[in-house]
């Protein structure tokens, strides 16, 4: 119930270890943004007015969207909400416009009891977990119908037939770590990965929510601190290179591509979210490394030949970053076969094209739908249209 503090689960690796500067700055960064922008829109998220929530999210229709996890359970508890707020004032949910938000009847209530309970909550973490999962369920129940699952647009822009699906080698996996922002944003580009890759060697871990954070870091405690590779160009530590990455023997093995099962995969995270955004969720994932293995700096890795990503060809742009993170797996991939000619079997220079394409194909849909829709695709355009 919205009425009482919600169950917040808090990571074991997280909050409850975490020092009192980060949590100071994780406070900071969530009171500052959570109350006026918990309902923030892109201008890429537009959506028909008037679509109903209906029921609960089922395991199904959460997986449907790229995740084996389980439905995250404050995510459970937000929708909860939001239906027990519906049956009391006798009104349907809607949710529409810029951004998808609520609207209606419920709107401000919703609005005045989320208020409340996000100020009940003393744990800088809980706020945090609460932000997320309040994201989440909100898009969820507000793309729902609207939306296709695999690709994120709209249906009747569906990209999915032009998308070839290929194998990764198992060798590796990536990790998606996206802001809550980001989730079901039509030109979010990490979506494109598992996409390709699928959920396994892809795999989508949410900023945030608890059920995700947690398998990501089974795994590498699992795999250990030398099979974990951050995606990140950290300036406070010194900068290493694709180059600096040790393969053990079983990377090179030239009698096949495929791994031995008991083998554990290097992973690869990249950080999904605007270059505003991504800086905190680099500060969390350096908190957690540190509270794991009681080092300050997670390795982090830069690639020394990513070119501007073709998203940026469309405006709005998807982010202010110089690139986006399907263009960063493809410059990753392209890099780990020039620079390990070793690891040349495994065909890394193809998965990278085939990523490439399909982020192509992405721009391809996201522009025709705004020229359909009568929206300009230039960024001087549409500051001519809004100063009318
Ligand atoms: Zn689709």
């Amino acid at each position: 119930m919205l009425a009482a503090p919600a169950r917040v689960v808090v990571s074991r690796c997280c909050a409850a270890s975490l020092p009192a500067d980060s949590k100071r700055r994780a406070e900071w960064q969530v009171g500052a943004s959570c109350l006026s922008t918990m309902a923030a829109s892109s201008p890429e998220e537009e959506s028909p007015v008037g679509r109903m929530g209906a029921g609960p999210v089922s395991l199904s229709e959460w997986q449907g969207w790229g995740t084996s996890s389980t439905v995250p359970s404050l995510v459970t508890e937000v929708i909860e909400d939001l239906r027990t707020l519906e049956r009391d004032l006798d009104a349907n949910m809607s949710f529409g416009g810029l951004g998808g938000k609520l609207r209606g009847p419920l709107k401000v209530p919703e609005d005045k009891k989320r208020r409340t309970l996000y100020q009940s909550l003393t744990d800088s973490e809980q706020k945090l977990q609460y932000f997320t999962a309040w994201q989440i369920a909100h898009r969820l129940i507000g793309c729902r119908g609207y939306l296709c699952q695999r690709c994120w647009l709209p249906k009747e822009d569906c990209m999915c037939s032009r998308v070839v699906p290929c194998s990764l080698w198992n060798g590796i996996r990536f990790w998606l770590y996206m802001h809550p922002k980001d989730f079901l944003r039509q030109n979010n580009t990490g979506k494109l990965l598992w996409q390709l890759f699928g959920i396994q060697s892809s795999v989508l871990c949410l900023f945030g929510i608890h059920e995700h954070e947690e398998i990501m870091w089974d795994a590498f405690r699992s795999s250990g601190k030398k099979m974990v590779w951050f995606l990140y160009p950290n300036k406070s530590a010194t900068p290493k290179s694709v180059q600096d990455i040790i393969f053990e023997n079983s990377y090179t093995c030239p009698k096949g591509q495929i791994m031995d099962s008991n083998d554990l995969p290097l992973n690869f995270v990249l950080i999904d979210g605007t270059w505003s955004n991504s800086a905190a969720m680099y500060r969390r994932l350096k908190d957690q490394w540190a509270t794991l293995w009681g080092e300050e700096e997670p390795p982090c890795i830069s690639l020394s030949t990513l070119n501007v990503s073709v998203m940026h060809k469309l405006r709005p742009q998807p982010s202010w970053d110089r690139t986006c993170t399907a263009a960063a797996a493809a410059g990753l991939l392209s890099e780990l076969h020039h620079l390990h000619p070793e690891l040349c079997l495994h065909g890394f220079d193809k998965q990278a094209t085939f990523v490439e394409n399909a982020l192509e194909a992405l721009l391809d849909a996201l522009t025709k739908r705004r020229l359909r829709m009568g929206r300009s695709i230039t960024r001087k355009e549409r500051k001519m249209v809004s100063s009318r």
